[in-house]
Formats: C-alpha cells, structure tokens, sequence
C-alpha cells in the first residue's frame, strides 16, 4: 500500500514528491497534465532582497543555502542543468542610494550585494547612471525541471495523469480512497485551485494573476538580469522574459492587451534596442493574505494535508518547506515554522 498521495505536480508537488523518493516513502502523484500551472510559466527569478526598503526577503539567509543545495542535487540525479546564477543589476534613483549605503556599512546583506556604483552602459540598455550589483541571484527553469522530473516520476511509476474530482475522494478508518488507490494520507498541491477546495476554510488565499512575455533581440546583454520595475531575464540564444505584472481584480489564465502593453511600457523606458515579442503567458499565483506557505494537516481529518502557498517566491520556498512538510506528514508533532502552520486558519 502506497503512504501518500499527491494532488498535483506544479512546483509544491514536485519537490515534496522529490523528498518522498529520497526517504524511500511509497506514493503516488495525480496530476491533470491539461491545466495550466504557475510553475510551467513563471520567469523562477531568484532574488534575496526586497528592494522597497531593502531588507532580505523572509527567510532567505535560511532558504538560500537549502535552495541551492536540493536543486542541484535533483539536477545530478536527473543530469540536466536548470538553476542558473547571474548577477542582477538594479538601476537606482538618486534617492534610493543612502539607504544602500547603510545597508553596506551594516553588513548584514553583504553577501547578496556585490557593489553599489555608477555609470553603467549595457549593450542594448540605456545608460544606467547608478545601480547596486547583486550575487547569488539568478533563475530556476521551472518548465524544465518540472517536465524533467514527470518522466522521471513515470519510470518509477509514481505518476498518474488524470484529474482529481474532490467528490471521488472518501475518508474513512484513517485512510483516503480515490477510485482503486487507498493511502494513509492525501496532500493537495493544486497551486492556485486550492482557494475553491471545499476541504479547507475559504478566505485564506488572495491570488494574484501575473502575465509574462518572451523577447528576441540580437543586441541586448546577454550578461546580467535587470531588475527595475519588471525583470529582464536572459534565456541564452538572444531570448528573454519579461516580467511580470500583478493583478488582483481579474483573476484567470487569460493573456490581455492591458498586461502586454504594460509590460512593453516599462522594458521601453529601460532599453534601446530593437526586439520582437516570441512569447505571452498569463497565469495565477497561490499567494495567501500573510503571504506565508500553508503546510499543515486538517486538524479535523488525520487523513488530509495541504501543501501550498508558495506565492510570488516559490522557488525559494519550496525546498526547505517541502522538508519540513515531509517531517510533519511523518511526525504530527514535529517542530516546523509557526508562521506557516495550516492551524492559523481554523
Ligand atoms: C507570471 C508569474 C511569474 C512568476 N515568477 C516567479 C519567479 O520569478 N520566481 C518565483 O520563485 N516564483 C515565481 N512565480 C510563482 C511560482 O510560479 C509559484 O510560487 C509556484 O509555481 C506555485 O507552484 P504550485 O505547485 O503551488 O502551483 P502550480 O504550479 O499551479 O501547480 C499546480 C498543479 O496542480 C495540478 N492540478 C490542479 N488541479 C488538479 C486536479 N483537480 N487534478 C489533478 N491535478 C491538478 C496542476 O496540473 C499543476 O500540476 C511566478 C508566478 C507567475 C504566475
């Protein structure tokens, strides 16, 4: 009999199936390979700062270290390459710069900022009159690893595609049943589709719907990612994607005219060169009202768990959350982040 059962592959799923493969746990994962999900078209930018007031982002003296160290191990075990780091540059305003020179002279985030200086020129930017240089950023290729690790799913026969309808799912003796599976317990990692599962309390989540294009362009540095106001992000073979807008009024997978021309706005104010659009994605991000993960098993239900949440930084978030995930399912009372437990919401 299998352990557990996974409700979906996107980011959560992945990488909390991954830490059952590790352990030698049994499972299986249902995923409907026809839905759209975040994690197959987000840019997976890596940025340990929050540039508003510059402050590290939550956690991310904590993350980063776990981040780096599971992803290239799934990298090894699958024999691709789909982290990449990069430098990003961030063009800043006058005013912006006393608050990176304290932040300097501090010292706490010295190992993410490279340098604060002026007089940049990029091939194919505007000039850049001052910006702050940082390390240990770059991106994750989402779509890759995630397709990667579904065929590794199906060799070792983990992997069902089919859509999960909640009503085929009964609870009894402390086990789960979805038509001929039975388990001890179900994980849902529906990503964004959480916020209408009738099994947990509504109210939690505050999605956030983002759009994306992908450029060609002969004459833009290749070298660094730019970040100000939306990202530009090198793909290699003189491609990019530019991201991403927010939007909380409209929440659906549809691209609109609005979400390109915003984007196309910003990316002009900060290049000359010319470029032609290749690519426009829109999805929707699970991002919750405290905007923390949700990890956590019913309190009503043994049988029922949830793994989500992972907001505008999955994938940050993932690997070490998905550890702690796994210690949970398998110790009720196993000591994990407070801020994320699934409680705070009954
Ligand atoms: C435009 C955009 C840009 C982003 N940029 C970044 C970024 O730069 N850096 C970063 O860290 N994060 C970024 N994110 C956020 C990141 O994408 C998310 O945090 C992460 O992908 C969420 O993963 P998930 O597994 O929770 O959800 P998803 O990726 O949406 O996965 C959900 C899974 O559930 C499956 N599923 C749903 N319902 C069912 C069902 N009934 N039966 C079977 N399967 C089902 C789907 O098929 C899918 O496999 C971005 C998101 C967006 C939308």
């Amino acid at each position: 009999m299998i352990k557990y059962i996974i409700v979906g592959q996107g980011l959560a799923g992945t990488l909390l199936a991954y830490q059952m493969h590790k352990n030698n746990i049994p499972f299986k994962i249902i995923v409907d390979p026809s839905l759209k999900s975040a994690s197959e078209i987000a840019a997976g930018l890596i940025n340990p700062l929050v540039f508003k007031r510059l402050t590290k982002s939550w956690m991310a003296d904590t993350l980063f270290p776990i981040m780096y160290e599971t992803y290239t191990e799934m990298e090894n075990m699958l024999s691709i390459k789909f982290i990449e780091q990069k430098k990003m540059i961030k063009p800043l305003a006058e005013q912006d710069i006393p608050m990176w020179q304290k932040r300097i002279k501090q010292g706490k985030m010295n190992h993410y900022i490279d340098r604060l200086d002026d007089n940049l020129k990029l091939e194919g930017y505007k000039p850049i009159e001052h910006y702050g240089a940082l390390v240990q950023t770059g991106s994750c290729n989402l779509s890759m690893m995630i397709h990667a690790m579904r065929n590794f799913f199906k060799q070792h026969n983990y992997l069902i595609e089919d859509h999960l309808k909640i009503e085929d799912v009964t609870f009894k003796d402390k086990s789960v049943y979805w038509k001929n599976l039975s388990a001890e317990k179900i994980i849902f990692c529906k990503g964004y589709k959480d916020a209408q599962n009738p099994l947990f309390p509504s109210g939690s989540f505050y999605l956030t719907k983002g759009e994306l294009i992908e450029i060609e362009s002969n004459a833009l540095s290749e070298d660094f990612i730019l970040n100000k106001n939306l990202f530009v992000l090198p793909l290699g073979q003189k491609r990019f994607k530019v991201g991403a807008t927010y939007q909380w009024d409209t929440i659906n997978e549809d691209t609109s005219e609005e979400g390109k021309s915003e984007l196309l706005t910003k990316l002009d104010k900060l290049i000359d060169t010319d470029y032609t659009v290749v690519n426009h994605w829109a999805g929707v991000r699970p991002t919750v009202k405290d905007r923390r993960p949700i990890l956590g098993v019913h309190p009503q239900n043994d049988s029922l768990a949830i793994f989500n949440g992972l907001g505008t930084k999955g994938v940050m978030l993932a690997p070490y959350f998905s550890e702690q995930m796994l210690q949970l399912l398998e110790n009720p009372l196993a000591e994990i982040n407070e801020e994320v437990k699934l409680d705070r919401f009954f």
